[in-house]
């Protein structure tokens, strides 16, 4: 917590606004579509209950219904993939590139090509940018526009990333975010979608408050969701929000310590920006390890530091090897089956010590020198 949330909290109960509405839910959207707002462009935000329930919504109003093709990035979180099947519809899995470790262009390009050939077009374009590194959206865009397919943009891990100056959660019709505990900033639980298009904000808040007509009784034409943040949580959001340039410059500021740390050690390599063009919040820390190389795999690793009571953990397991998902069809030549292999989230909390960062090097020493 940065320090003013308890007054935003405060201010709620002793206004007696407990509601899934109120005036820090207002705030709270205002304060994220003027962040995210880099251009001119006007951007509207609406504050949910977490970043999978944005992401249901998105499909949800993307009309994605049973049997319907939904094409996901295979590396990432399984809160991108579920809501596929929450609508009853089909996820396609898709391949890393190298660069980014995001989604693959050209393996993007033959999902679409082999869904067509089927005769049904993909109904959305789900990329991720993971562990706030930008995807290439501007290829993925560019192949989404030439066939006509909408893309959901799940900027969940990259809030304070951008890309050629615009910001992550910006970068396409709709996007989504959380505040979920382990992200940069946190509402405790919540998320957000976002948009360019005023009707999409709208229907998303519509949606997440069970679809109510307006009537003087309830009335509903459509089915809903009780999906709405809460005032008390869009307090610690609203306080959150002013620390969130803070959180991104401690994060990067941890990910330049590993840099030093690991420099003239080879076999262990970064994801990297691959151009001044990229930003990355540097959310997680994220490092390859080879093991032919340095003779020792990620699990000694992840182990070595667990044995001294630190925590690091594998990258994302792609979706397409969740028992979950099996069987289901995957396009690209296994880049993110190897991320996955040799790949260490390293401890990247804000509040990281001098005297941690020490801990962590201690062990790190012993293993790679
Ligand atoms: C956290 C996360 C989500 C889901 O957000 P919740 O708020 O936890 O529901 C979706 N996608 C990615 C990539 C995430 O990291």
């Amino acid at each position: 917590m940065g320090g003013t949330e308890k007054a935003y909290v405060d201010e709620a109960f002793d206004t007696n606004w407990i509601a899934p509405l109120g005036p820090h839910v207002n705030g709270l959207e205002d304060a994220i579509s003027n962040y995210l707002s880099l251009s001119d462009e006007k951007l509207f935000t609406a504050a949910l209950t977490s970043g999978t329930a944005a992401i249901h919504l998105a499909l949800v109003m993307l009309g994605v219904e049973a049997g319907d093709y939904v094409i996901c990035q295979s590396f990432t979180f399984c809160g991108t993939a579920n809501p596929i099947r929450y609508q009853d519809a089909i996820p396609i899995m898709v391949d890393s590139e190298k660069d980014t470790w995001n989604m693959c262009p050209i393996a993007l390009k033959e999902a679409i090509e082999d869904c067509i050939a089927e005769g049904k077009k993909p109904k959305a374009i789900m990329p991720v940018h993971l562990y706030g590194m930008p995807a290439k959206m501007d290829e993925i865009n560019a192949i989404a526009e030439s066939y006509g397919i909408p893309i959901v943009e799940d900027a969940a891990e990259a809030l304070g990333s951008m890309l050629f100056g615009k910001a992550c959660g910006s970068l396409a019709t709709l996007s989504i975010l959380s505040f979920n505990g382990n992200k940069i900033i946190t509402t405790s639980g919540g998320g957000a979608l976002v948009s360019n298009q005023k009707d999409y904000a709208d229907k998303a808040r519509f949606l997440s408050t069970q679809a109510r007509d307006n009537a003087p009784h309830y009335q509903h034409s459509e089915i809903g969701y009780n999906y709405r943040m809460s005032n008390v949580v869009a307090g610690i959001g609203r306080g959150q929000m002013e620390v969130l340039d803070l959180r991104v410059s401690q994060r990067r500021a941890n990910n330049h310590r590993y840099r030093e740390f690991f420099r003239g050690i080879d076999g262990v390599s970064f994801q990297n920006e691959p151009s001044d063009d990229y930003y990355s919040n540097y959310w997680l820390t994220a490092i390859l390890i080879d093991p032919v190389v340095t003779g020792i795999t990620r699990e000694d690793v992840r182990l070595a530091l667990e044995a001294e009571n630190i925590e690091a953990r594998p990258l994302w397991k792609p979706m397409h090897l969740q028992p979950v998902f099996e069987g289901c069809k995957f396009f690209g030549n296994g880049v993110c089956e190897e991320l996955f292999e040799n790949g260490l989230c390293l401890p990247s909390g804000s509040n990281l010590t001098d005297v941690e960062f020490e801990r962590i090097f201690g062990v790190l020493q012993i293993l790679f020198k």
